[in-house]
This record gives C-alpha cells, sequence and structure tokens, in this order.
C-alpha cells in the first residue's frame, strides 16, 4: 500500500498526520510505501530529512503523491481541489468534519471511502485512536499557559519581602479531557482553582485534581438526563440553564481566569458567559474561550483573535493544539496509526475494512459513492 501524508493547507495548521516514529513502523515490514509531501513536517519542526531517514520518500509534487496514494492520512478535512486530487479509490482518514454534510457529499461524490476521527466511539479499546482526547488534553494544557502570559499578575500566591501577592482564582467550565488537563495546569502554576460541568459524574475528577467542584443542585429527572450512554453531554431545560447561568456569573466576577471547554458534539457550544458577565468581571480578567469553533461559551470572543472589551482580555484561539505543533502531531499520528492498523492486516500488510467492527463503522462517514447514514 501507498499511504500519503500531504502538507496541511488549511491556515494556521501546524500539525501533520505521520511522524518519523509511525513512518518506521508503517515501512518496518516492507508491506507499505509511506510519500511525504516535502515540508509536511515543518510547523511541527520535522524535516524532510527525518522522514527520509524513517524510510519515508519525499514527493515533491502533491498530485504526484494524491495519485499514487491509497490511503491518506490528513489533520483536517481536505478541500475540493485536494479531494479532485486523490484516487477515486482512496481511503481518507483525518479529522473531517462529519456535522458539516456539504464536505462529507463531496467526499462521497468524488469515491472516496472516507473516516471522520471525530466519529470514533469512546470505548476502551478506542483509548489509543482518540484523537479528540490527545488533541483536547493538549488544548486544555495550553489554554492555561496562554492565560497565565495574558494575564498581567502571578498564578502562585508569593510571600515575598515586599508583601504577599495573591494567587490567581481560575475557574473551568466544562470538565471533560480539556477541562480535566486546564484543572491540572492551572493547579501545577499555583492558582485556586473551581470547575463546573453539566455532567455531575465528573464532580469526582475534580475534586482528585485539587479543584473545587461548583455544584449546579439537580432534579432527579436532570440527572437522568444530564449525561448520555456514550458519556457526552446533552442539551438540558430552560429552568436548569437559568438556576446555571445565575452560579457561573456569580463564580465567573470571582474568577481571574476562566477557560471554557463546553461543547454538545454536532450543537452550538452552550453560551456560559453573557455580556453583562463579562462587564462585572474584574478589569485584566482572562477568559480563553475553547469553544470559540463552536460559536463559543462566550459571545463577546471572536475567532482566532485575542481582543479586550469591558477590560477582559477574550482569547479565542481555535487551534490550540496546533500551538503545540510537535507533541500534538506526536499523539494524532500515533492515534491514526493504531486506527488503520485495525484495518492493516499484520501478516500481509493487505486492507481488510470489517464493518461489523463498531469502531470502523462508528467512524465510517462515506464509502462506494454514497454518505453513510448514521443512526
Ligand atoms: P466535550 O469536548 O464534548 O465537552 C467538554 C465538556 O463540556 C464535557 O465534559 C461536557 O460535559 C461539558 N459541557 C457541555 N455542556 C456544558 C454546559 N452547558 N455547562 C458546562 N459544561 C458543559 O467532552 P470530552 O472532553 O470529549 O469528553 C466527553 C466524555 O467522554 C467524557 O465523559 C469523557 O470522560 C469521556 N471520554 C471517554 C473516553 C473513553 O472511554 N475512551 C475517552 C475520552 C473521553
Amino acid at each position: 500500500m501507498h499511504i500519503g501524508i500531504p502538507a496541511e493547507i488549511n491556515a494556521g495548521e501546524t500539525r501533520v498526520a505521520a511522524t518519523p516514529e509511525t513512518v518506521k513502523k508503517y515501512t518496518a515490514k516492507g508491506f507499505h510505501t509511506v510519500l511525504v509531501q516535502s515540508g509536511a513536517g515543518a510547523g511541527a519542526s520535522i524535516p524532510d530529512a527525518a522522514y527520509q531517514e524513517a524510510g519515508a520518500v519525499i514527493v515533491n509534487d502533491v498530485s504526484q503523491l494524491y495519485g499514487q496514494s491509497q490511503i491518506i492520512l490528513k489533520v483536517r478535512g481536505p478541500g475540493a481541489d485536494e479531494v479532485a486530487l486523490m484516487r477515486k479509490d482512496a481511503i481518507l482518514i483525518g479529522l473531517l468534519s462529519p456535522h458539516q454534510v456539504e464536505g462529507i457529499e463531496v467526499l462521497a461524490q468524488h469515491g472516496l471511502t472516507a473516516f471522520a476521527m471525530e466519529k470514533l466511539p469512546r470505548i476502551s479499546r478506542a483509548q489509543s485512536m482518540d484523537v479528540l482526547s490527545s488533541q483536547a488534553n493538549i488544548g486544555g494544557y495550553k489554554a492555561v499557559i496562554i492565560a497565565a502570559n495574558v494575564y498581567q499578575k502571578f498564578f502562585p500566591m508569593l510571600m515575598t519581602a515586599a508583601g504577599t501577592v495573591k494567587a490567581a482564582r481560575v475557574l473551568i467550565l466544562g470538565a471533560g479531557v480539556a477541562g480535566l488537563q486546564a484543572i491540572a495546569t492551572a493547579k501545577r502554576l499555583g492558582a485556586v482553582v473551581e470547575a463546573f460541568d453539566v455532567r455531575p459524574a465528573v464532580k469526582e475528577q475534580v475534586e482528585s485534581l485539587g479543584a473545587k467542584f461548583v455544584e449546579v443542585p439537580l432534579t432527579d429527572e436532570e440527572k437522568a438526563k444530564a449525561e448520555t450512554a456514550g458519556g457526552y453531554a446533552t442539551e438540558m431545560s430552560d429552568d436548569y440553564k437559568r438556576r446555571q447561568g445565575e452560579l457561573i456569573h456569580q463564580r465567573a466576577v470571582a474568577a481571574d481566569i476562566i477557560i471554557t471547554t463546553a461543547l454538545i458534539p454536532g450543537r452550538p457550544a452552550p453560551v456560559l458567559i453573557k455580556e453583562e458577565t463579562v462587564q462585572a468581571m474584574k478589569p485584566g480578567s482572562v477568559i480563553v474561550d475553547m469553544a470559540v469553533e463552536a460559536g463559543g461559551n462566550c459571545p463577546l470572543s471572536e475567532l482566532n483573535k485575542t481582543v479586550v472589551k469591558h477590560g477582559v482580555h477574550l482569547i479565542g484561539i481555535a487551534n490550540l493544539p496546533g500551538l503545540v505543533a510537535a507533541d500534538a502531531s506526536a499523539l494524532y499520528a500515533r492515534n491514526l496509526m493504531n486506527f488503520l492498523n485495525l484495518m492493516l492486516d499484520a501478516k500481509s500488510g493487505e486492507l481488510k475494512i470489517n464493518q461489523e467492527d463498531e469502531i470502523i463503522a462508528g467512524t465510517l462517514v462515506c464509502s462506494e459513492g454514497q454518505v453513510v447514514k448514521k443512526a
């Protein structure tokens, strides 16, 4: 098999879908040839020579790469120009934005077999392939580091000869993978941390990291509804949202830094920090809106911009993992390799797509010219 690694063309995308480590493993048994577009690793500080040393063939002409690759590994979904260069029988694996139906239709019309890694089932067997987790983990870390950089005060409490400096108060909204890493990072920097999530199940995880869990009391009906069988949050009732809004406003006004990570798959992000809350926050406070690409948890944050409104710094960087490009690529590339290994026979290197496998069926978004409809 020829496995193609094109350079990412999305603005600001620094990550790459294979590293010398994964190239070495793909090519170890001699079954596969890995074609890497020249410069594909530049954003993650991986020179062509490192890929070459690991056994890859460097290709200058992207149309040649797409023309030869039976399997294409990408970070972001391809644009129409890239799709046009792909073989009709190619397998495409990446973050394909499966909720954007038109994009998937373009892939289907071309005849591709495509797998959207966002649709990976959250089951134990899939953990090593879970790109959302590996990237959210990095994003949560970087969100805190960027907030600390913009914040004009210390994170830890300091007792100095010139007097005492108070510890920063950090509020994390959404305690999934990103939120938990943000809690851990802010704690390591010495901040006092509080966190909130609609899923009561995360209380224990938040507390085990040394943060306080901000709790909106739930009715029995709300408790049963708060989390899907897959562990994701669901849309809550209007009455819950009102009670939640009042409590978050109160905690936000007391905070110096807010990191928001709240997402509901396939839906716009919930608004958690309204303009009146930003207005009431202390001047110099910082909000990092990690949900900005899904519409934002704060309506004042702007995509890929840092703005100051009502004296509060609002950071809306969509691709935080891309700012930690080397490690983000290393983990992403391993996730993709573990996923691809599900379909590559270990003895013969042949491709076998077993659609009975829940991981393969869950991620498959199009095949044989058709968009795969999910229940
Ligand atoms: P996510 O990125 O979809 O959402 C981030 C967080 O926002 C979630 O914790 C969610 O509950 C929270 N949220 C949504 N609406 C909110 C609101 N209105 N107010 C406050 N918080 C809100 O979530 P994720 O990080 O991808 O994790 C989703 C679930 O999957 C978690 O239960 C996680 O532990 C689980 N998970 C399981 C596995 C596995 O078993 N393989 C791997 C990774 C994650």
